[in-house]
């Protein structure tokens, strides 16, 4: 159940830091590709438009609080330039995906303070190619600006829908 979720407190722990510190925080968990480049964002819900960016955590995917549509981190949704991908762990294991429908509570990551809800930031690594080979995520909670790493660079394999 427990994957080694650490939370780490973000800029002197304060929550009008903003999202900064997890796009640093994920930039640095996220192995560059040779020849490639690393974008890094603040994810923003697609279907709400800009400024909804809190989002509910579960079974490794992130879901808008607004309309509850995932984000798209475990299957390429994030990433409009992308095909369609899976992840694959790297050295650290994925976050636990229950089978069925509905949330198990151990699927719930939640911030030292208990907050359920948080700022989501994504790093990419491009190959040379442009394709994307990599991603890491890490949650900020908005409250307390506490941020751990939720995907640590796991591998993307795209395929064909
Ligand atoms: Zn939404
Ligand atoms: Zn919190």
């Amino acid at each position: 159940m427990d994957h080694g979720i650490v939370w780490t407190k973000g800029a002197v722990g304060s929550p009008a830091a903003g999202p900064e510190d997890v796009l640093r925080l994920v930039r640095g968990a996220v192995r560059g590709e040779p020849g490639g480049r690393v974008e890094t964002l603040v994810a923003e819900c697609r279907m709400c438009g800009a400024g909804e960016d809190e989002f509910e955590v579960a079974k490794g995917e992130c879901f808008c609080v607004g309309c509850c549509i995932p984000l798209g981190v475990t299957d390429g949704d994030v990433c409009r330039s992308s095909r369609r991908w899976r992840l694959e762990p790297s050295e650290v294991p994925l976050p636990p995906a229950s089978p069925g429908p509905g949330f198990e509570p151990a699927d719930l990551p939640r911030c030292p303070a208990g907050h359920d809800v948080f700022q989501v930031g994504v790093a990419l690594s491009f190959t040379a190619e442009g394709e994307v080979r990599g991603i890491s995520v890490g949650l900020r909670c908005p409250v307390d600006g506490a941020v751990c790493l939720y995907i640590d660079d796991a591998r993307v394999v795209s395929y064909a829908a």
